[in-house]
């Protein structure tokens, strides 16, 4: 492509610059994408997706309160993971965070009965946990209450004294897992992100992503931009998953990590897609003192003291 400046008659306006090519293929495409680029501008301008319901006030004195008791940040215990999540009505599964064995196996009791074919997910919990399948400390499709004790007392010898209990959860139906997330860019703001998941997210690095708050469109474009779009859409027979969940699922994560430049990461691995419903049964979440970007101003926009914040 050549480039021709053109001067033009008025003296107010710059020079104007004009493309040339010499391919007329080239020209063409060219041309196409101005005309895509002038229909997108076309439409009317995206406003941000509805969350409604979203309990700000209780999201913000469980992020206050866990700022207060630990100023450096940091993960989010499950209890406060799951208060977090349910305030903003984020589907996270049922998860009891039981201490000890008895108090594993009276939740394991509990919750089997809302489990797929009667059973429940034990997961070892230490602070500040990572992977935890590829631990071992994650165990699926536990039925009567020896297995259960069996199971927490081979963690409690594989994990020693970090061991703080374990989480208790009803087995989810199986489905699509999908990965859905948020970190916050120190340039761009918040981030949302969607993916395959499971534990083979990292593998499959199948993503999308868009800044928050995300607009209709962006929910769309989120899922059609995957390559496993077609096992939401409905695929090789099986039936499409509930996009309206995941669109819901997206939407308030948006409008979380929007309303909290604090929750600097969260991640929803897996969220478990069906046709009648989204369920998500791994959820961690990290806080961190951070003033609020704005990227249309381009500076930093500071909260007030009032809000009894303060800037790193
Ligand atoms: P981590 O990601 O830390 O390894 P997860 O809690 O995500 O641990 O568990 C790993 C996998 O186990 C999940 O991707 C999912 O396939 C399965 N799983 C975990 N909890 C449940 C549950 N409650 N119901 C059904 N499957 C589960
Ligand atoms: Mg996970």
């Amino acid at each position: 492509m050549g480039v021709i400046t053109v001067k033009r008659p008025a003296r107010a306006y710059p020079p104007t610059v004009l493309p040339a090519y010499s391919d007329s293929v080239a020209a063409a495409r060219a041309l196409a994408h101005a005309r895509d680029r002038a229909r997108w501008l076309a439409e009317a301008p995206p406003g941000p997706v509805e969350a409604p319901d979203c309990d700000r006030g209780a999201a913000r004195s469980l992020i206050d309160g866990h700022l207060t008791a630990h100023p450096d940040g940091g993960w989010l215990d499950p209890l406060s993971t799951a208060d977090l999540l349910a305030a903003y009505g984020l589907p996270l599964t049922t998860s009891v965070w039981a201490r000890d064995e008895d108090a594993v196996v009276g939740a394991a009791n509990a919750l089997g009965r809302l489990g797929h074919d009667g059973k429940v997910a034990l997961k070892a919990y230490w602070p500040g946990q990572v992977h935890k399948s590829a631990l071992g400390a994650v165990r699926t499709g536990l039925g009567g209450e020896a297995d259960v004790r069996s199971v927490y007392r081979e963690f409690t010898e594989r994990f020693g004294p970090q061991l703080a209990g374990a989480v208790v959860q009803p087995m989810a139906a199986p489905g699509v897992e999908l990965l859905a997330g948020v970190v916050q860019d120190r340039v761009f703001g918040p981030l949302v992100v969607l993916g395959a998941g499971g534990t083979a997210a990292d593998v499959l690095a199948d993503r999308s992503a868009r800044l928050a708050p995300l607009s209709e469109r962006d929910l769309t474009t989120m899922v059609t931009d995957l390559r496993s779009a077609p096992l939401l859409t409905g695929h090789a027979g099986a039936p499409a998953v509930d996009l309206a969940a995941l669109r819901s699922v997206l939407a308030r994560l948006s409008r979380l990590a929007d309303d909290f430049p604090e929750l600097v990461e969260a991640d929803l691995n897996p969220v478990i897609l069906r046709p009648d419903g989204a369920l998500c049964v791994d959820a961690r979440v990290r806080l961190e003192r951070r003033p609020s970007f704005d990227p249309y101003l381009r500076r930093l926009r500071r909260p007030s003291a009032a809000e009894g914040e303060r800037t790193p």
